[in-house]
C-alpha cells in the first residue's frame, strides 16, 4: 500500500511537506522535555508497593517457615519467596532460586556460567571456538526484541543472529532450520509473554516446537525471559503454555532457563528475582553461584511474600497496576490511529499487557524519526535498538514505552511522534523523487 505522500502530485507534497515543517517549528518553540525512551513504571505504580515498606519493623517476626531472614543462609531463597517464583515461572519450588534484586543480572550469570564451565558436562562455550576452526557459538535473537539480552550475549563474546519475530512468537520454521543441524547454535533469548517491545505472547504451537526441536547442539538452552508473565492489561490475559510442562513430557527440561523478577510488580531494581530451571540445572547453577554468594536479602524476599502472600494477592496486585496503565496505552492507540489514519505511514501493535508498543515507520524512516523526536524534546529509544548490534535491516522498527510519563505528558509525546513520522515519510517521497 502506498503512503498518502507517494500518491500526492510534486505540489501537494511540497505544500504537506511546509504545512508539516511548520508544525515542527511550533513543536521546537515549546522546548518540551518529554520521555518515553525506557519501560519504567510510573511513580503512582510504584506507590501502589509503598505500604509493603511498613511490613517488616523493628518487632516483626523474622522468620520464614523456619528460616531466619535475619541471618546468613538459605542460599536458595526463603520457602514463601520459592513459591512465588514457582508461580511466576510455572515451575515446582524446588526448581526455583530466589536471589537478588535483578533477573537479568542472573541471565548474565547464568550465560557466563556456560561460557567459563559449560552446562551439565558439555565443553564450555569458550572453548568451542577452539575446538571447531574458530567458529563461535551463536545466540537467536528474534527481533525486534529486547536490547539488553543481546548485549549480554554479545558481551560475553557469542554470535547474534537474527530470527524474525511474528505475531505468534519467532519464526519457528528459521529456528527449526538453524539449530538442527549447526551445533555452534547454543541459546535463543525468548519474551514469551508480552514480548519487549512486539508485545505478543507466543503460541501454544511455538512453546511446544522450542520445547520438542531437534537441536545439534546437546547443551541447547531455551533463555526464556518471563518479566512480563503477570502483566496483563485486562481481567482475561494471554495465555502462555507451560514450557516445563511441555519439555518434561518431552525430556528435554535440562534445555529450559527461566527467569522472571517482580521488578515490575513492586520496585524496579529492589525487587526479587528468580531463576527457574530443571533438577541438574538448577542444582548447577546453585552451585556455581555459591562460589560468590552466601545468600541473598532474604528481609527484602520476606517483605515481598507478607505484602504478596498468594496467587489471589498477586492478581488484586497486578490489576491495580493495570488500571493505571489501560488509560496509557488506550492514549497510544487513540493518538497513532487518528494522527496517522489513513497516511498508511506506520504501523503499530497493540498488545494485551507488557510494557511496549512496537511501531514500523516506512522503510529507511526510524532512525531520521527518532532524532526528529530528541530536535522536538522526546525521547525515544534509541532507533535499531530492538536489533542485535543495534542493526535494524529496514530501520522501521521504533519501541514506544508509555508507561512513565503522565498521561498528559504521553498525550503531547505521542503528537509529536506523529508529526515527526509524517514529516519523516514525506521528506522521504520527496528525496526519492528528486
Ligand atoms: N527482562 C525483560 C524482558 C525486561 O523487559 C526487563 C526490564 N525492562 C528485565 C528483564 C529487567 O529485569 P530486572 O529488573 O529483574 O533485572
Amino acid at each position: 500500500m502506498p503512503t498518502m505522500y507517494q500518491t500526492m502530485s510534486d505540489e501537494e507534497l511540497t505544500h504537506a511537506l511546509s504545512e508539516l515543517e511548520a508544525l515542527a517549528d511550533k513543536i521546537r518553540a515549546r522546548k518540551l522535555s518529554l520521555d518515553m525512551a525506557r519501560g519504567k513504571p510510573s511513580p503512582e505504580q510504584v506507590d501502589l508497593s509503598r505500604p509493603m515498606l511498613s511490613v517488616l519493623d523493628a518487632d516483626a517476626d523474622l522468620f520464614d517457615e523456619g528460616v531466619d531472614c535475619s541471618n546468613y543462609g538459605c542460599f536458595e531463597g526463603i520457602p514463601s519467596a520459592r513459591r512465588m517464583g514457582a508461580h511466576l515461572l510455572g515451575c515446582p519450588a524446588d526448581q526455583v532460586l530466589a536471589l537478588g534484586s535483578s533477573s537479568l543480572l542472573i541471565e548474565h550469570d547464568m550465560l557466563a556460567m556456560f561460557w567459563r564451565k559449560g552446562s551439565l558436562g558439555a565443553m564450555p562455550w569458550s572453548e568451542y571456538a577452539v575446538a571447531n576452526d574458530g567458529v563461535r557459538v551463536k545466540a537467536l535473537c528474534p527481533s525486534p526484541g529486547y536490547d539488553r539480552h543481546f548485549a549480554i550475549s554479545a558481551d560475553l563474546g557469542m554470535e547474534n543472529i537474527v530470527v524474525p519475530m511474528g505475531a505468534e512468537g519467532p519464526d519457528m520454521d528459521e529456528v527449526e532450520h538453524l539449530v538442527a543441524s549447526d551445533a555452534s547454535m547454543k541459546a535463543i533469548w525468548c519474551v514469551p509473554k508480552y514480548s519487549n517491545p512486539v508485545g505478543i505472547t507466543y503460541s501454544n504451537d511455538v512453546v511446544h516446537r522450542l520445547a520438542t526441536m531437534k537441536t545439534a547442539a546437546p547443551d541447547f538452552k531455551i533463555l526464556w525471559d518471563n518479566a512480563y508473565c503477570v502483566h496483563d492489561l485486562a481481567d482475561a490475559g494471554d495465555e502462555l503454555a507451560n514450557i516445563f510442562e511441555v519439555a518434561r513430557s518431552a525430556g528435554t527440561e535440562d534445555r529450559i532457563v527461566a527467569f522472571a523478577s517482580t521488578s515490575k510488580i513492586t520496585f524496579p531494581g529492589a525487587g526479587i528475582a528468580f531463576i527457574g530451571a530443571s533438577p541438574a540445572g538448577i542444582h548447577e547453577f546453585a552451585h556455581y553461584m555459591q562460589a560468590g554468594l552466601i545468600s541473598a536479602d532474604k528481609l527484602n524476599q520476606l517483605r515481598h511474600t507478607r505484602f504478596l502472600p498468594d496467587a489471589e494477592a498477586m492478581r488484586a496486585h497486578m490489576q491495580r497496576h493495570a488500571e493505571l496503565l489501560r488509560p496509557r496505552f488506550a492514549a497510544v492507540e487513540r493518538v497513532l490511529s487518528e494522527g496517522l489514519r489513513g497516511t498508511n505511514c506506520a504501523r503499530w501493535t497493540r498488545p494485551h499487557g507488557g510494557y511496549f508498543v512496537s511501531l514500523d515507520g516506512v522503510p529507511g524512516s526510524a532512525k531520521r524519526i527518532v532524532e526528529l523526536c530528541a530536535t522536538l524534546g522526546v525521547r525515544l529509544t534509541p532507533a535499531g535498538a530492538t536489533f542485535p548490534g543495534g542493526l535494524d535491516p529496514q530501520d522501521t522498527n521504533i519501541r514506544i514505552a508509555p508507561s512513565y510519563p503522565t498521561l498528559e505528558e504521553l498525550h503531547e509525546a505521542l503528537e509529536v511522534l506523529v508529526v515527526a513520522i509524517k514529516l519523516v515519510s514525506a521528506q522521504i517521497v520527496l528525496e526519492e523523487r528528486s
